[in-house]
């Protein structure tokens, strides 16, 4: 009677682990899905054949699941090379893009990331595969709601969202390592410039709303002076303010 109850309980305990070990592994890292031939296709001839080398990215990059980022009726378009439509006149960026100002950050495992701009959620999922910690703040409430549904959905533990005006960074956990702005400013918002550690790096698209816009580096130095690079023509969408 015991042996038998042993016997029961391993055949019942390893389907039950095997569930669960294949349950870890297809959270965000990467298990392989519908969709993994075409993320590595993306890296390949989207991303890497555009010269982004940063050993951190290339793999970020290739775990995210991207199509889980985009509205359902989009999830077959998810690893085109092109921005695609998220709803509230606001897009996922393209993936080269996300890819670019990933490397231009210089992140690393002891990072802390500000993100302005959730959107998605996506450029948070990628900047999580590397860093220590991300804080991203999104203005549009239901754009919030949704992503940060889908990271937690997805495992991710290193993320933290708000919803408030970007404009003014997000203080309480300054200064960062790296600060990202995924909408087009007409100016850099001098308490970005402040929450940014010396010796931190800053992307941030620089131009009028709906035009061509300055795709802008700044490095802060050791010692507090800024400088700033421009880097390549984008369009993004605009750095809104409440009550616009
Ligand atoms: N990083 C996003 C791209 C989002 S598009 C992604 O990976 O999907 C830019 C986002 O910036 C939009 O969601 C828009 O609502 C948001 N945004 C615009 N102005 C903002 C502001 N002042 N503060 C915070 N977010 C803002």
């Amino acid at each position: 009677m015991k042996k038998l109850k042993r016997g029961a309980s391993f055949f019942i305990c390893f389907p039950v682990m095997t569930l669960l070990f294949f349950g870890a592994l297809g959270t965000a890292a990467g298990a392989d899905d519908a969709y993994t031939a075409a993320r590595k296709d993306m890296v390949l001839h989207q991303i890497k054949s555009r010269g982004i080398v940063d050993p951190n990215v290339l793999p970020a990059m290739e775990r995210v699941l991207r199509h889980e980022f985009v509205p359902s009726s989009r999830k077959k378009d998810a690893y085109d090379d092109r921005p695609l439509p998220i709803g509230y006149g606001q897009t996922i960026s393209q993936p080269y893009i996300v890819a670019l100002m990933t490397q231009l950050l210089k992140v690393d495992h002891d990072s802390t990331v500000l993100e302005i701009g959730t959107g998605s959620g996506y450029q948070a999922a990628v900047l999580a595969e590397i860093a220590k910690a991300v804080y991203t703040v999104e203005i549009v409430q239901p754009l919030h709601v949704r992503s940060g549904k889908t990271l937690s959905r997805l495992g991710y533990k290193n993320i933290s969202t708000l919803n408030k005006d970007g404009y003014f960074g997000w203080a309480v956990h300054a200064p960062y390592d790296a600060i990202v702005v995924t909408c087009a400013a007409d100016f850099v918002p001098p308490p970005l410039i402040k929450q940014l550690k010396p010796g931190g790096r800053m992307c941030i698209p620089v131009g009028p709303p709906f035009k061509v816009q300055h795709l802008v580096l700044i490095t802060k130095t050791e010692t507090g002076t800024i400088s700033t690079k421009v880097i390549a023509s984008v369009r993004f969408v605009p750095l809104t303010r409440k009550g616009e």
